[in-house]
């Protein structure tokens, strides 16, 4: 059997608010409401001890990416999981439509073996106008037809498609997507305000990247920006590097959706938890210097390097978010978003024990998934 521990100690983040000197008791791969007598007591000496972290949206890292071989996203998987992201939702970018089926299957597999928590798919349904880092020649309207292509080829793993949902067919792709539980993400958008509203009330309920790829927030001309943050339907995902968000807008963005509706995500390309050099963001040439992310042609930003762990330490430290709305931004709106909040996203009995450990300065210190070290602890 499975071994039994007890985390003494911690600083244990759940969802009720900060328990000092908390336990959190693993039995086999689950979190448990009671110890086994013969369960190991591991002392973590005031580390935080939080939930894996839930990422919505991520193209890779390590070197590798999502529109690989099997090898290439196992290697993603793995760098992100020792970055503290436990749960992993893929992410592809815009490919001709043939590939992006192919690459469906494969991921779908991967989803099946449980190493990550499907597939969402950014592109090729969005705006040319806002295409930021996707190839415009392979760019095309929502049709639902193709829409529904994509989701049957992901064998019931499709968890996410963002769209610009002002193109043609794209309220009929939202309503589809909503029928087929798949989440409807509005992004690389030039929506006006009221076609953002329209996209919503069809059953859109996530806005990729929030004011990234999508027209300003403007006084006369409101914009997605707007109706995307006021809509209590919606979450808004943030990436939290610094480089994509000024803190002033992330904390704009943070108080207005309030902490129940933000998911920081880290939208990472192969060069997170790697290095600088020339990558590949499908088929599109990338050069990563200090860690930023452009197109070898045009410069947009092309990506993050972010992993999650460095998410959560520049929001507590940098942007001065409490601890508990940072670990709700990072694990249990994700997850509740994804319907898997019976088995992830907080230290609660039942679920599976996905933890990370945080020191007082949140450098992250340890990982565990489903009750087996990612990366183990030194407490000594
Ligand atoms: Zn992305």
């Amino acid at each position: 059997m499975a071994p039994s521990k007890v985390f003494t100690g911690a600083r244990v983040v759940l969802p009720t608010g900060i328990v000092d000197g908390g336990r959190v008791i693993v039995d086999g791969t689950r979190i448990a409401g009671h110890a086994r007598e013969d369960a190991e007591t591991v002392d973590v000496r005031g580390h935080w001890l939080v939930p894996g972290f839930v990422d919505l949206h991520n193209h890779g890292g390590g070197g590798a990416s999502f529109s690989g071989t099997a090898d290439d996203v196992l290697t993603a998987v793995g760098t992100h999981r020792r970055h503290g992201t436990t749960t992993l939702v893929a992410s592809t970018v815009t490919d001709d439509m043939d590939t992006l089926v192919q690459q469906a299957g494969l991921l779908s597999e991967l989803a099946e073996q449980g190493e990550i928590a499907g597939i969402h798919f950014e592109g090729p349904f969005i705006s040319p106008c806002r295409k930021g880092a996707h190839s415009e020649a392979l760019l095309r309207d929502p049709d639902p037809a193709e829409v529904r292509k994509l989701v049957d080829a992901a064998r019931g793993r499709a968890r996410m498609v963002t769209l610009a949902t002002e193109l043609l067919g794209g309220i009929d792709s939202v309503r589809l997507l909503a029928e087929h539980g798949v989440i409807a993400a509005v992004g690389h958008t030039d929506a006006t305000y009221e076609q953002t509203v329209e996209a919503i009330d069809a059953g859109a309920t996530v806005a990729t990247h929030l004011f990234n790829a999508m027209p300003p927030l403007g006084h006369r001309a409101p914009g997605p920006i707007t109706a995307l943050l006021e809509d209590e339907r919606v979450t808004v995902e943030l990436i939290n590097d610094g480089v994509h968000l000024h803190p002033a807008a992330l904390e704009l963005a943070f108080h207005h959706a309030g902490p129940e509706r933000v998911a920081f995500i880290t939208d990472a390309m192969d060069a997170a938890g790697d290095g600088d050099g020339r990558y590949l963001l499908g088929p599109l040439q990338v050069e990563v210097a200090d860690g930023v992310a452009r197109l070898v042609d045009g410069g947009s930003i092309a990506g993050s390097t972010l992993t999650l762990d460095r998410a959560f330490r520049r929001a507590v430290t940098i942007d001065r978010l409490p601890v508990e709305h940072v670990v709700a931004a990072l694990s249990a709106n994700p997850a509740r978003l994804l319907g898997l909040d019976d088995r992830v996203g907080s230290l609660e009995p039942g679920k599976d024990a996905d933890l990370v450990l945080l020191d007082e300065d949140f450098a992250l210190k340890g990982v565990m998934r489903r009750g087996a070290w990612v990366v183990a602890p030194q407490l000594g």
